[in-house]
């Protein structure tokens, strides 16, 4: 690896997963798997195959399938049970890692693991060694490393490296540390670790500072050359690090960090939107790299100012990193053949089956609306598209409404495993509750709506709404999108996609890792 590479650790099927709500299927996992290997990830950490049957399965999956285009690797504790466990996940992947971790801060080492610090290094040292037998690849990283006491860091990284780790990585686990703090743990273990040049350095910030992008490149500034982070900055609390700011940041500043990653950057707003729907999480308006807003110029002088010269105003080209604006592109006379150019402009692979159903989309929709949008267009996809197998399909809805009614939903539905026909009525606080209810009384049990949010997918008034819910069945949370320019439709759609997920995985058990 020559100096001025860094390695990009993505952490968003792990850590990102264990955020509330996030929780992803194996079929979804290797979903984003395929997204993360398109965008040029160097590692992709798939899960924590001790947690449950199904982050074994999940990882075993994708180290099976993309082990041999990117590294796959997997977490595990200090225990025996665990990094077998995690080896035996890995075993078919031909690129594999093994990421060992335990907690070294002076507080973790006496409420949490109550054992000293000899204790700590003998059983760093055990399992990295156990691990290498296994995979020659290990990573270890020192728990809540930003708050450990800097000699101690450099003994635990000394012997680690000794054991046979060729990464260390040093998380900010909390969130705590700060951009020159930061720099001060990564330069001492340079200067003072005599064996850290075997070792490829690491980095892994949370953000319940705002600051884990800023702490990241502070390392990059003191020698660390792997960042971990995840597509949006999913993650525990506030999360990690943000893949598509990290990178972008690295980009665009060359000049001043002289180094550069493997990343395809067209292919960041993508991977963004893949994430975000398939986890639920939406991606606040003015996000950088990858907010919908991010390339919007509204205010009149900075109109002016792109139209005559872009780089008056932007430091980034919107097409760099896969924007996708609200630009006027097509109508219902379009016709088959520009519509499919369009779809693979904006990224997309379709098989006939998918171009046949978006396409007939398209044409209801340019029959509803004047104007259709890139960001018509791609909604339309993204809410088609991955999608897993769903036991109830709406056919058809009747809701009532207004001042004076009682608002009332009456549906037709069917169950595809059964071929049953299910019809059924509700009433409600509103037409969106009443349709709510009725799904709810056809697929036979009940939900708790979470969190429902409604946004235009492009300006004007007759723009399709999107609408995403959050609901909880039992103890678990599932979310569903809709896209539609009605947003009782859109709502409903939203509903039963959730209803769906529940009925397909009421059995999930949900396993929870402390890196
Ligand atoms: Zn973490």
């Amino acid at each position: 690896m020559s100096a001025d590479s860094i390695i990009i650790f993505d952490t968003t099927l792990r850590d990102g997963e264990q955020s509330p709500g996030c929780s992803m299927t194996t079929d979804e996992k290797l979903e984003v798997a395929q997204a993360l290997v398109e965008l040029g990830v160097d590692v992709i950490e798939a899960g924590f195959p001790i947690a449950s049957p199904g982050d074994f399965e999940a990882v075993q999956s994708i180290a099976r399938k993309f082990g041999s285009q990117t590294t796959v690797c997997g977490l595990a504790r200090c225990r025996v049970e665990d990094v077998d466990r995690a080896a035996d996940a890995l075993k078919d992947a031909q690129n594999a890692r093994l990421h060992v971790f335990l907690a070294t801060s002076a507080i973790h080492r006496e409420h949490k693991l109550k054992m000293g610090k000899d204790e700590i290094v003998a059983r760093a040292v055990e399992m990295v060694e156990r691990a290498v037998d296994r995979i020659p690849d290990v990573e270890f990283s020192p728990e809540d490393a930003a708050r450990t006491e800097l000699d101690f860091l450099c003994e635990v990284t000394e012997k680690a490296i000794d054991a046979g780790a060729t990464t260390i990585n040093i998380p900010d686990t909390v969130g705590y540390s700060t951009p020159s703090h930061f720099y001060n743990i990564i330069r001492h273990l340079k200067d003072n670790v005599p064996n850290i040049d075997r070792a490829v350095i690491s980095t892994h910030c949370h953000n319940d500072l705002g600051l884990a992008v800023a702490n990241s490149l502070a390392a990059v500034e003191a020698g660390a050359r792997q960042i971990e982070c995840t597509i949006n900055g999913l993650g525990e609390r506030a999360g990690n690090a943000s893949l598509e700011e990290v990178v972008m940041a690295i980009r665009t500043r060359r000049d001043h960090y002289g180094v550069e990653t493997g990343i395809n950057s067209p292919k960041l707003f993508p991977t963004s939107r893949l994430v975000s729907r398939i986890t639920g999480m939406t991606v606040q308006r003015n996000k950088a790299i990858v907010g919908q807003n991010a390339f919007a110029h509204e205010a009149g002088i900075h109109q002016h100012g792109v139209l005559q010269e872009r780089s008056t105003y932007e430091i980034m080209r919107p097409e760099d990193v896969g924007y996708v604006g609200t630009n006027l592109v097509l109508g219902k006379h379009s016709g088959r053949h520009a519509f499919r150019d369009r779809i693979k402009e904006l990224g997309y692979e379709l098989d006939d089956d998918a171009f046949q159903t978006i396409f007939d989309e398209f044409i209801a929709l340019a029959d509803k609306k004047k104007d259709v949008y890139d960001s018509d267009i791609v909604a339309l996809i993204d809410s088609q598209t991955g999608e897993f197998t769903e036991q109830f399909q709406l056919d058809r809805f009747h809701t009532l409404a207004g001042t004076d009614v009682l608002p009332t939903a009456t549906l037709e539905m069917h169950n595809t495993v059964t071929d049953h026909v299910i019809r059924d009525a509700a009433t409600g606080d509103g037409p969106v509750d009443a349709i709510f209810r009725a799904l709810e009384r056809g697929v036979g049990f009940e939900a708790v709506l979470e969190d429902y949010q409604v946004r235009s997918v492009s300006g004007g008034k007759d723009a399709q709404g999107e609408v995403m819910v959050r609901i909880k069945v039992g103890d678990d949370v599932y979310h569903g999108n809709g896209v539609n320019t009605d947003i009782v439709a859109a709502s409903a759609r939203a509903y039963l996609k959730a209803l769906n997920r529940a009925a397909a995985d009421r059995q999930r058990l949900s396993g929870n890792a402390g890196d």
